[in-house]
């Protein structure tokens, strides 16, 4: 998990120095890495065939949710107080739902409100600000969000699959593979869920300068698990009903919205063509192909450059300006001279189209990484802003309550 900037010194010290000789290569220590028959990481592209969660009014539109209600012989106008339930009261309570008819209640509740998410966990940093939820499927699988409250803003970690495929090594969700794709609904429900436990008044972090706080949630990063651009169709319809208004969707603005992939390509061109004006995020890591190709597998797919230039033609084709995201490994991916290499590559596609986010990697269980060391990352992000590459380094929160990526679903 990732957020916020943080201030970054600027001292060159001598370990940041001795730094710039020493290379870590990626590998993975205690458990095996998933390989295909030639050895290389195995690439979940196709969600396995198993059976999909029930139908949910999420997953429809308003349209096809009033078919549904007509098919059980009720008005159409029914679909917009049930959704307006669901979408702006954050309930699937048949006792708060007065104004449908009483005896129909209960069955219009479980034709079109099954249940998606069943809460296993829910963890609070000790300050109040950042709550992680692990989710039990119908299937048993596991997934996670995070809520984390900022001053005026709250913003919800989604996940988009059950596992990933895309295996990358220094990623808890990348060790266990790819169960499914999750469903539309099934992503929207985090953030129903999430707004219920904030009108509970569960998330704290209240601002005390008296300046606004959100009362519900208003920023996405599809930052938790799996890859969204692998299960680009459900990805795109809970994107389309979070921007949706109410009672349609869930009203909220499209720029607040992230999405992080790991660079597949094609996906990428397809969603800079959807005219929605989501924020996109590049998951880069490493400038040189020799070093990605390791840490992102999918990087035997689509290089450094061509997911470079896929990321610069969403900047064009939407105007936008585009993320890329690089964590921080101590001695693998921080050498000034790959932050060289990155401002480079950024520059000469041209100016003011990107911004760089560092972050310190989140170790993982078992992993052999550790975060860089803080001057070699302040000489890392200097080095981008000496080339007037915008960088802004990221906090992560909530590793007390295993906020960071996976790891809390790992460990269960
Ligand atoms: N599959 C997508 C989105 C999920 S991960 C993607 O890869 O972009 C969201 C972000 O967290 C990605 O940038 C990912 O590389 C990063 N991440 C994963 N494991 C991490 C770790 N241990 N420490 C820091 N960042 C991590």
């Amino acid at each position: 998990m990732i957020m916020e900037g943080m201030s970054a010194s600027n001292s060159l010290t001598e370990s940041s120095s001795e730094n710039q000789s020493i290379q870590v290569r990626p590998r993975v220590e205690g458990s095996e890495p998933i390989v295909n028959r030639e050895g290389r990481a195995l690439l979940q592209f196709k969600s396995p065939r198993v059976k999909q969660p029930p139908v949910h009014l999420a997953d429809l539109s308003l349209a096809e949710r009033q078919d549904k209600l007509k098919e059980l012989g009720l008005p159409g106008y029914r679909a917009k107080q049930l959704s307006t339930h669901y979408f702006q009261h954050f309930t699937t309570n048949p006792e708060d739902m007065s104004d449908l008819p009483k005896e129909r209640r209960g069955e219009l509740v479980e034709a079109l409100m099954p249940t998606l998410l069943t809460k296993v966990k829910q963890l609070t940093t000790d300050n109040g600000d950042t709550i992680k939820f692990l989710w039990r499927l119908f299937d048993g699988s596991l997934v996670e969000s995070v809520l984390m409250r900022y001053p005026g803003r709250i913003t919800l970690c989604v996940s988009s699959q059950c596992g990933c495929g895309m295996n990358c090594p220094f990623c808890a969700t990348g060790q266990a593979g790819l169960t499914r794709n999750m469903s539309t609904a099934e992503i929207l429900d985090q953030i129903v869920q999430a707004n219920r436990v904030i009108a509970a008044g569960e998330l704290g972090g209240l601002r005390r300068d008296g300046g606004h706080d959100a009362e519900r949630v208003t920023n996405i990063v599809f930052m938790g698990m799996g890859e969204p651009l692998a299960n680009y169709k459900r990805v795109m319809n809970a994107v389309h009903r979070m921007a949706a208004e109410s009672p349609e969707g869930l009203g909220m603005s499209a720029r607040n919205i992230t999405l992080s992939t790991v660079g597949l390509v094609p996906a990428m061109k397809k969603l800079a063509d959807e005219g929605i004006p989501i924020t996109f995020a590049l998951s880069l890591h490493a400038p040189d192909d020799e070093l990605r190709d390791e840490m992102i597998p999918v990087n035997s797919r689509w290089k450094v450059d061509e997911a470079l230039d896929a990321a610069y033609n969403y900047y064009v084709v939407t105007g936008r300006r585009v993320s890329i995201e690089y964590a921080l490994i101590k001695n693998m991916n921080d050498h000034a001279w790959r932050a060289e290499l990155l401002a480079k590559k950024l520059n000469q596609r041209g100016r003011g189209w990107v911004h760089v986010n560092p972050i310190p990697l989140n170790p993982t269980p078992g992993s052999v990484w550790t975060a860089s060391e803080k001057d070699v990352a302040a000489v890392f992000i200097d080095t981008l802003l000496a080339a007037g590459i915008p960088t802004t380094l990221r906090d992560t929160r909530g590793q007390e309550i295993d906020g960071a990526c996976g790891q809390l679903a790992a460990a269960d």
